[in-house]
């Protein structure tokens, strides 16, 4: 017997949505997660103006404008030579944001539950249960260390990029690419960016700056994969080096005081199919990707989405399972493609080619073609060719 409609592992930017989206639509949610909200995890947490568009359609944006975390209105890509100032947004849906993910999946988390899905924090899935090759339900342990079998008609993977789903299910992965580059994050007070999200780009390196809740500003710098490992070896000092190589920057960075711990790692890359009988798998379970262009929350956003509609397709019979997830497959793919392949190029942190060089001293100035330099790197459009219009 089917206790539940889904049964959702994970329950941040990926797992809370999708639960919510599938309650409000009227079906029998469950979400549990090891964790419990509010909770921070490893992640800066820029959310693209896409990502805040889905906020908005979900009714969640004035809630998370109401914790105060400031609006983000341009994107400054400083090259050295070159510096590209531009807004990422569309009219409808202009900024970005960057709120703690303590704040922003506290959120998410309490949406869902509002929603009619039942929330289990610190609860721990320890296995899929399988009927034949068909997922029907979960195996875990619940907060008081009580052993708890449920079943669902679909079980959703939401559970990062160590997912539990794709260990069991073994999905067929593709476009893998080895990591990148990698990295540390922390947080500064009396370090103002008014509105901006500053990227700084030097051979082999670079950092981001944006200001997040509690008057605090984020900042992460990274280096290139071969590097990492000797960078690792003293991150702090290092990290400091990256940023004061920049001399206006390490002069804002002297009255500023760091008020938080080092964080860091690096990141692979790689799609998964990201559905079989029974399960399906949203967010990073199903697509992981270097953070440097900040992709991670909006996609686990629209993925939710993209995913919730599709199930709904299922559950009233409008499509087979097969095929309403292979449009959902589809339409992730499609979407996250350019951007993907744009990630990857940044991320190895190499000199841009002469051509691109030159390209970034033409529009230099040139606030139409900023704006759409800005928009494509923040995937809100993949249209790389109207950049030179
Ligand atoms: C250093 C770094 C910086 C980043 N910066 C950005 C950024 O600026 N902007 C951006 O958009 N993205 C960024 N990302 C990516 C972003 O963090 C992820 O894409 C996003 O968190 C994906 O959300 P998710 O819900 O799929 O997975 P997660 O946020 O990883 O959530 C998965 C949840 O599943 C739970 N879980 C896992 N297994 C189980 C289990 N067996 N039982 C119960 N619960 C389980 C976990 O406890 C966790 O809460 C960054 C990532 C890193 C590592």
């Amino acid at each position: 017997m089917q206790q539940y409609d889904a049964i959702v592992i994970g329950a941040r930017c990926a797992g809370s949505p999708a639960a919510m989206l599938l309650a409000r639509r009227g079906y029998k949610v469950l979400v549990v997660d090891h964790a419990s909200f509010p909770s921070d995890t490893l992640s800066t947490h820029i959310i693209q103006p896409l990502g805040v568009a889905a906020l908005k359609r979900w009714g969640l944006l004035d809630r998370v404008v109401a914790t105060g975390c400031p609006a983000i209105r341009q994107y400054v890509y400083d090259f050295g030579p070159v510096t590209i100032a531009g807004s990422p947004g569309t009219e409808e849906s202009p900024v970005a944001y960057a709120p703690r993910r303590t704040v922003l999946d506290k959120i998410l988390v309490d949406a869902a539950a509002e929603a009619g899905a039942e929330v289990r924090e610190e609860f721990s899935v320890d296995e899929l249960l399988f009927d034949g090759e068909r997922v029907i339900g979960i195996r875990g342990r619940s907060k008081g260390g009580e052993r708890v079998t449920e079943r669902a008609r679909v079980v959703i993977g939401a559970d990062g990029r160590h997912s539990l789903v794709a260990r069991a299910v073994s999905p067929e992965e593709y476009n893998a690419r080895p990591p990148l580059q990698g990295g540390y994050y922390t947080y500064f007070s009396n370090l103002p960016v008014d509105g901006r999200f500053e990227i700084y780009i030097r051979p082999r390196c670079g950092f981001g700056v944006a200001p997040t809740n509690d008057g605090l500003t984020m900042v992460v710098a990274g280096w290139a994969i071969a590097d990492y490992e000797e960078k690792k070896k003293d991150y702090a000092a290092n990290y400091r080096k990256t940023l004061e190589a920049v001399p206006a920057f390490a002069e804002r960075l002297r009255a500023a005081k760091q008020e938080e711990r080092f964080r860091g790692g690096f990141t692979p890359n790689f799609f998964r199919k990201p559905y079989g009988a029974g399960w399906t798998l949203i967010g990073d379970a199903g697509y992981e990707k270097d953070p440097i262009t900040a992709q991670g929350i909006t996609d686990a956003f629209l993925a939710a989405e993209r995913c919730a509609e599709a199930l709904g397709e299922v559950f009233t019979g409008k499509r087979s399972f097969d095929e309403a997830m292979a449009g959902y497959q589809r339409d992730r793919d499609e979407r996250a493609m350019p951007v993907y392949e744009l990630t990857c190029q940044i991320a190895a942190l190499q000199p841009p080619p002469p051509e691109m060089q030159q390209f970034l001293r033409s529009i230099e100035g040139n606030q139409p073609a900023m704006d759409q330099f800005a928009r494509m790197n923040a995937g809100t459009t993949s249209n790389a060719g109207a950049l030179t219009r």
